[in-house]
């Protein structure tokens, strides 16, 4: 087991859409670390809610009952709730909004953040979402902020959704990322902002080696 003086724990915030989950995932292959997808996190406690009907704006004591029996956790990078894997069913557009909400529910961050803290506090990690560098690892060894214009996070949630064989109209989806981003950046609770010191990547224009290769090179890891 690695001691806290060998483990590295690195953040990367940003808003949707900015290529975080890709160059994260790719970032943790190339130092031998954990890839932790934060999002995932929020977005398996949003599909236990919707399964459950609790809607937490207006029944908290549903919302602390259901987390005080909800299990998260990776699996060889699937997203593990209670022991099913739901990787495939936390994608949906309903699941996608009720993560949004959900997430500024003192009692859901508590949680996600405290699991979060342990994963990081056993092994290396590379961590990726919105409050990583301010407020779950503001002692990160290393902190990203990567961010791209709306149009061009757009543009790309756009080209993944239609490429994977489904319906999209373009307009919805930037109305829908503009939405998550005033809701993610106003919430009062860890909204998302770049940390101090975070080194900023703006990805437009920038292709996933390119942005993989800076921060492997702000890491001091070049190969
Ligand atoms: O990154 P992803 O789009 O999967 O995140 C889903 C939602 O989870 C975000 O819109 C945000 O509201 C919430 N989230 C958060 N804090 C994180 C990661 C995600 O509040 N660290």
């Amino acid at each position: 087991m690695n001691t806290s003086s060998d483990r590295v724990r690195v953040a990367i915030d940003g808003p949707s859409g900015a290529g975080k989950s890709t160059v994260a995932k790719r970032v943790a292959e190339a130092i031998g670390a954990d890839y932790i997808d934060t999002g995932a996190m929020y977005r398996a406690v949003a599909l236990k809610l919707l399964r459950d009907g609790v809607d937490p704006a207006s029944d908290i004591d549903g919302l602390v009952d259901l987390l005080s029996h909800t299990d998260i956790n990776f699996t060889q990078g699937n997203v593990m709730l209670d022991g099913e894997d739901v990787t495939s069913m936390i994608r949906s557009p309903d699941v996608t909004a009720m993560a949004s909400r959900c997430s500024a529910f003192a009692p859901v961050r508590e949680k996600l953040v405290g699991l979060q803290r342990k994963m990081g506090d056993a092994k290396s990690v590379v961590m990726d979402g919105r409050d990583i560098g301010t407020n779950v690892f503001p002692d990160a060894e290393y902190k990203f902020y990567l961010t791209a214009s709306t149009e061009e996070r757009a543009r790309r949630r756009y080209a993944e959704m239609t490429e994977a064989g489904g319906v999209a109209d373009y307009r919805e989806v930037l109305d829908a990322i503009k939405k998550r981003d005033y809701d993610d950046a106003h919430r009062s609770l860890n909204p998302l902002q770049r940390a101090d010191y975070a080194i900023l990547i703006d990805t437009d224009g920038m292709g996933i080696e390119e942005v993989i290769t800076k921060i492997l090179s702000y890491m001091g890891n070049t190969d």
